[in-house]
């Protein structure tokens, strides 16, 4: 496994489940996002009313889920929570609608990846709160319309770009999540050690911070390896020093790379002059999948500011150059 993956990995389950913010007031970062959100719950709930249906779109291990249960503890209701690729026919989310309550959220991850057949049920559920059931076949076949309770929907996914329009047209609220900055890692490292009983210092703490690729996910499995080291290892408490020896012991470098970031960076450099080289070309080139690079390793790369993404494809930048030990005046005119 990669450590720094921000995808969800099966160590990953309890210490998510401990440390995941249950209010909006204790969700850190996403200043914006937060801000509105907690407009839209309160006009909700002066209304008596469900909240408008929700997308939250971002990369992975950025707090979707977590959102979508605090919007659901919020507006003090339930949540069913469900993924695209879980809901394989048209009466799985039938079935699924009609267990809902008035006012439930229902959070569907990864909803891009809902059937063609099993998102036209979700369309009339979403606009009018109701169900169109096909009983019988050919000829005699009849539709019946049943009324739902009125409920919110919480969909999430990596792009907004992956879904259809006519499902994306459909949500009231699209909201896209942010790498987090430094400051607001290191915060939520500090709040997950004290949740933890993890004794570490306000320097260690910005030093996981500064490797974990701007993702709280990757914040939380590196605070957790390194606290097994410190454990293990060194003084018992997390300062500077244990940091380093430890993310350099697990291979995540200064800025929190690893090696496919650096594979990726050296390959544009070695093979394609610098870039520009189309995405397609490049995930050819490394052997991975278009798709995760766009989604998990170029948002923060670009974040830092090594990489940059053109009309003509991506370039590496001279930061980028320098992270790799190079020179930046090899930088071709661009
Ligand atoms: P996603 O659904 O986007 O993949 P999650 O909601 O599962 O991401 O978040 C991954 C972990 O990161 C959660 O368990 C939670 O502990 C932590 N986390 C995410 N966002 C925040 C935040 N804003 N503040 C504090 N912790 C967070």
């Amino acid at each position: 496994d990669r450590i720094v993956t921000s995808g969800f990995t099966e160590t990953d389950i309890d210490i998510e489940r401990s440390l995941r913010p249950q209010r909006l007031e204790d969700y850190i970062g996403q200043d914006r996002v937060k801000r509105q959100m907690a407009i839209f719950i309160q006009a909700a709930q002066k209304r008596n009313e469900p909240l408008d249906h929700v997308l939250l779109y971002g990369p992975p291990g950025l707090g979707k889920t977590t959102l979508a249960n605090i919007i659901a503890q919020e507006m003090g209701t339930n949540i069913k929570t469900t993924s695209g690729p879980a809901i394989e026919k048209p009466g799985d989310l039938a079935a699924i609608l009609t267990s809902l309550k008035e006012g439930d959220v229902l959070f569907i991850d990864e909803i891009h990846r809902l059937q063609r057949s099993v998102e036209e049920v979700l369309y009339p559920a979403m606009e009018d709160f109701v169900l169109d059931i096909i009983i019988g076949k050919g000829p005699s076949a009849k539709s019946i319309r049943l009324d739902l309770p009125k409920f919110t929907l919480v969909g999430a996914t990596t792009r907004a770009g992956l879904l259809t329009a006519p499902l994306r047209d459909r949500f009231g609220v699209v909201q896209r999540l942010e790498l987090y900055n430094q400051v607001e890692l290191a915060t939520i490292i500090s709040r997950s050690a004290e949740i933890l009983s993890v004794n570490l210092d306000e320097k260690g703490a910005e030093e996981l911070s500064v490797r974990s690729r701007g993702t709280p996910r990757i914040a939380n499995r590196l605070l957790k390896r390194v606290r097994d080291f410190a454990e293990i290892e060194g003084k018992g408490v997390i300062d500077l020093e244990t940091a380093r020896t430890a993310l350099e012991l697990f291979e995540v470098d200064a800025k929190g790379l690893d090696e496919i970031d650096r594979i990726m960076l050296t390959t544009i450099v070695e093979k394609f002059d610098g870039g520009p080289v189309g995405i397609d070309t490049l995930a050819a080139a490394i052997g991975e999948e278009r798709n995760t690079i766009e989604e998990v390793y170029e948002p923060y790369l670009i974040q830092l500011g090594y990489l940059a993404r053109t009309p003509r494809g991506r370039v590496i930048t001279s930061g980028g150059y320098r992270h790799l030990g190079l020179e930046p005046a090899v930088l071709q005119e661009q």
